[in-house]
């Protein structure tokens, strides 16, 4: 069953720089996709418009039947809960404690008093847990986030993105900050994502082997234009 649609999408920042340019794919529930290419051709772009981050400048956006660029403020904010979003640097809240940072992505921003306060129902502190040690993060529930390595810092990223149930998942450079081997961790827990719990990830990697490890489709972007969608085994070294 197709989640994603994308239709002639277009980007142009202010700045006159045009970052994404007639971009056409579609998405099927389960899918585990990379998206590869050069530095500034687009890729962070092309997921931020997928949530309304930012705002395309034209073109469709159809997601799990909801018109994306046609939603309300009120339906935005169901269709953010439906989709997570992994970073670079993590954007964790650094002296709050890894189960704060988990339950805060169930609470979304608009609750992040309420997070600061710690008012959680028992219930909701079992939802943490379960995902905390999911990720195996159990010895590090009530650390602070400042005092974690970046790998089990993206873990608590991917947490907290979980916590919302969502259906698809964006990672935008998810492992740009990682040596090798917590790269490796990373890579194997996003995956186990969509075998195990069947959501879809979008991943933006700049390191082409991983994508071709991973993945099982590749898109690849070069100058705010599609130039490969396809299967990894065909990718070839240009993109
Ligand atoms: P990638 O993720 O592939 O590195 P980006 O999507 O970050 O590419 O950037 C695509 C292009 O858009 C680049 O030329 C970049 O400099 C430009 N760009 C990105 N963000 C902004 C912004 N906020 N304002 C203006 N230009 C931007
Ligand atoms: P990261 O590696 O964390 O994605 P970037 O250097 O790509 O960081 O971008 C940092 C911020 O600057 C982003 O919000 C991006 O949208 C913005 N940005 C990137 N390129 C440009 C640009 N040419 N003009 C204005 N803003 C930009």
């Amino acid at each position: 069953m197709t989640l994603l649609d994308v239709k002639n999408l277009n980007k142009q920042y202010g700045t006159g720089t045009v970052a994404l340019s007639n971009v056409n794919f579609s998405v099927k529930e389960g899918e585990f996709i990379s998206i590869i290419g050069p530095s500034g051709a687009g890729k962070s772009t092309l997921l931020r418009c997928l949530n309304r981050m930012i705002e395309a400048s034209s073109g469709e956006i159809t997601f799990d039947g909801m018109k994306v660029l046609q939603l309300n403020k009120k339906e935005l904010r169901n269709l953010r809960s439906k989709i997570g979003m992994i970073f670079q640097h993590y954007n964790l809240v650094n002296p709050l404690s890894v189960i704060e940072n988990v339950l805060h992505g169930r609470l979304g921003y608009k609750s992040t008093m309420k997070g600061l306060l710690g008012i959680y129902s028992e219930e909701e502190k079992k939802g943490a847990l379960e995902i905390i040690e999911l990720l195996g993060l159990e010895e590090q529930i009530y650390k602070r986030c400042d005092q974690l390595s970046g790998g089990q810092k993206q873990r608590v990223g991917i947490a907290r993105a979980l916590i919302q149930k969502p259906k698809m998942l964006l990672c935008d450079e998810p492992i740009a900050s990682l040596d090798p081997n917590a790269s490796k961790i990373i890579m194997d827990y996003l995956r186990k994502v969509t075998n195990e719990m069947g959501i879809t990830c979008l991943v933006n990697l700049h390191q082409v082997n991983v994508a071709l490890t991973y993945s099982d489709r590749i898109i690849g972007v070069k100058q705010g234009k599609i130039v490969y969608d396809g299967l990894p085994q065909y990718v070839t070294k240009e993109i």
